[in-house]
């Protein structure tokens, strides 16, 4: 699932084009239907941006392209010719740049969706002790792992950050937000925006507990348990020896 540090890495490809005007063509049949292509073909592009799990592409007359890849799609960025063989749903092309996307799933003129997002956790203004109080929202008896994943609260974390900021400060994904402090709350956004800006500009670091199940927790030694969490099953992974919370989900 690629999270918002993937989304501001793509973003930052992507930059060369802004100013130029763009070609755009569909050569799958499902990314023509979205009419994307055609409504930005010919267009000077204003602007990217990535804003939690979603890139914006803004054109000049107020066009807007969004972008969600979800479990499937990508991004290719590259010198004009390097793109593979295939039908990506969306080919830019300008200043001998060539950006390609391929399987959507989601590609769209519409960016409703975005103005329901909270604040994107990777933004320059955000400010991750402002946030505890958005957290506070949600109802106190949802365990953090899927707080922290709730794109209308805070923007960028999915998966397999919220596990390794989680394992990080030392939380269970099964501790509720009502049991976790403000200073815990506070703790574990900072950890997650520091970490994925640092993977913005390099390489991701090797998970902690992500995928680790059944292996010795780094820090006690215990085993890493990993459990389904929330409404999508997504795997939380978590030391239930070191991580304070209840020892799993009920
Ligand atoms: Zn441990």
């Amino acid at each position: 699932m690629p999270e918002g540090d993937s989304l501001h890495r793509i973003a930052a490809r992507l930059r060369p084009l802004v100013g130029l005007r763009v070609t755009a063509t569909s050569p799958h049949p499902r990314g023509l239907v979205t009419g994307v292509a055609t409504a930005v073909d010919g267009r000077r592009l204003e602007g990217v941006e990535a804003v939690g799990k979603h890139l914006l592409l803004r054109f000049e007359g107020g066009v807007t392209l969004r972008s969600h890849l979800r479990l499937s799609g990508r991004w290719h960025v590259g010198p004009i010719g390097s793109t593979r063989a295939g039908r990506p749903w969306l080919v830019l092309r300008a200043g001998g740049i060539e950006a390609t996307q391929w399987n959507g799933p989601v590609l769209s003129l519409d960016d409703g969706a975005v103005r329901r997002l909270g604040p994107d956790l990777l933004a320059e203004s955000t400010e991750p002790a402002a946030l505890v109080p958005r957290l506070r929202r949600t109802e106190a008896s949802r365990p953090l792992g899927e707080v922290l994943q709730d794109q209308r609260l805070v923007a960028g974390v999915g998966n397999r950050w919220m596990c390794e900021a989680l394992w990080a400060t030392a939380l269970s994904p099964w501790l509720s937000v009502g049991e976790a402090s403000d200073e815990d709350l506070r703790a574990v956004l900072q950890w997650a925006r520091t970490e994925m800006r640092a993977a913005v500009a390099g390489p991701r670091p090797d998970a902690a507990v992500y995928g680790r199940a059944g292996r010795p927790c780094r820090r006690c030694g215990d085993v890493i348990l990993a459990r389904g969490q929330g409404d999508d099953n997504r795997t939380a992974y978590w030391c239930a020896c070191c991580q304070r919370g209840p020892v799993t989900g009920s």
